[in-house]
C-alpha cells in the first residue's frame, strides 16, 4: 500500500513520523511518502497518485481547498469546512475528507460542548474546522474574537444557519462579557507558536470564567504562554497534540479500514516534536 502527503513546502510536515510508526505496526510493507507539489502541479499530482494506484494521501498547505475540484466526491464535513486533508482512492475514484473535526473533538478530553458557551480566538483555516465541530456538537453560543472582525464575519456568515455565532474585535469590551461567560476558550491563532513563544492573543485571561476549559491548537511549544497563564489561573488546559494525533489516526482508518495504534502515533509525534 502506497500513501503520501502533498504540500508546498513539505519539509516541515510532522505527519510522516506518526503515519510511518502506525503503519509499521499493522502494515509493515506500506509506504508513506512526503511529496513537494507546487500549486501549478496539483492536478498532475492528484492524477499521478491516482493512476499510480496510491491508496490515498494527506493534503496540506496550500492545497487543502484547491484539491477539492479534482476529486470525484467530497465528504459533508469537508464540504462545510471548505478544505480536504485526506483523500482515499477507491479503485480510481477519489473521495476527500477533513479529519480535523474528529481530531479537535478528541482533544477536548471530557469537556462536553453541547449547550456550552464557546469562545474562539482567530478565524483562519483551523478555525473553520473548530467552528463546525462546535456547531455539530450543538454549542449554545459561539463567540469569535479576532483582530479583523470584518474578515471573520465572512466565516460567521458561512456558518450562520448551523449555529448561534457572533464576531467581536477581541479588544471590544463586549467581548470581555463573553469571556466571563465562557465554558471553553479555544486559541486557533498561531500567536505563541515556536519560535515566537512570548506572544499570546491580546486578551486578559483574568476576565475569563474561572471554570472555563482552555484549549490551544498549537503543539509547539507544548505549553504556550496562553496555556501557561491559564494554568496559573487554575484553568484546565489542553494543547494541540491530541488533535494532531487523532486527525492522523482518522486518516489511517479511512485508508486502511483499521484503527491505528494511537499510543504509537502519539509517541512518534512527541519524539519528532522533541527534535524540533
Ligand atoms: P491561518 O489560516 O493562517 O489562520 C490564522 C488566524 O490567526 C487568522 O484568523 C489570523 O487573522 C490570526 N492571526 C494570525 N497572526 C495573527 C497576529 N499576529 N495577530 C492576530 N491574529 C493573527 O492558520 P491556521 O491554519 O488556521 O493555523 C492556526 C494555528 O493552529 C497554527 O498555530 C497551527 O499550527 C494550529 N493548528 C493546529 C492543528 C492541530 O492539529 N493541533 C491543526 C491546524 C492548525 P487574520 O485573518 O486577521 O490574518
Amino acid at each position: 500500500m502506497n500513501l503520501a502527503i502533498i504540500g508546498h513546502p513539505i519539509g516541515h510536515t510532522l505527519s510522516p513520523a506518526m503515519q510511518k510508526a502506525a503503519l509499521a505496526e499493522k502494515f509493515p510493507t506500506a509506504e508513506y511518502i512526503p511529496i513537494d507539489i507546487p500549486p501549478g502541479k496539483l492536478v498532475v499530482a492528484v492524477e499521478g497518485l491516482k493512476n499510480l494506484g496510491f491508496r490515498g494521501f494527506n493534503v496540506t498547505i496550500p492545497h487543502k481547498t484547491n484539491v477539492m475540484q479534482f476529486l470525484d466526491e467530497v465528504d459533508p464535513d469537508a464540504k462545510i469546512i471548505g478544505a480536504v486533508n485526506t483523500v482515499v482512492n477507491n479503485g480510481g475514484r477519489l473521495t476527500g475528507y477533513n479529519t480535523d473535526v474528529i481530531g479537535f473533538l478528541a482533544g477536548l478530553e471530557n469537556f462536553n460542548v453541547t449547550d456550552s458557551n464557546a469562545v474562539m480566538l482567530g478565524a483562519g483555516g483551523a478555525a473553520r474546522a473548530v467552528l463546525w465541530a462546535l456547531c455539530k456538537r450543538k454549542a449554545k453560543r459561539i463567540s469569535i474574537g479576532v483582530r479583523n472582525a470584518l474578515k471573520a464575519q465572512k466565516l460567521a456568515d458561512d456558518f450562520k444557519d448551523l449555529g448561534t455565532i457572533e464576531v467581536f474585535h477581541w479588544e471590544d469590551q463586549n467581548f470581555d462579557d463573553r469571556l466571563s461567560e465562557a465554558d471553553i476558550l479555544i486559541n486557533t491563532t498561531p500567536l505563541g507558536m515556536s519560535p515566537h513563544i512570548d506572544n499570546m492573543p491580546p486578551i486578559d485571561l483574568r476576565k475569563l470564567n474561572q471554570t472555563a476549559f482552555v484549549y490551544d491548537l498549537i503543539y509547539t511549544p507544548e505549553k504556550t504562554k496562553f496555556l501557561l497563564e491559564a494554568e496559573k489561573l487554575g484553568h484546565k488546559i489542553a494543547n494541540g497534540v491530541e488533535m494532531l494525533v487523532f486527525q492522523g489516526a482518522e486518516s489511517f482508518r479511512l485508508w486502511t479500514g483499521e484503527y491505528a495504534e494511537v499510543e504509537v502515533m502519539r509517541r512518534a509525534m512527541i519524539d519528532r516534536l522533541s527534535q524540533l
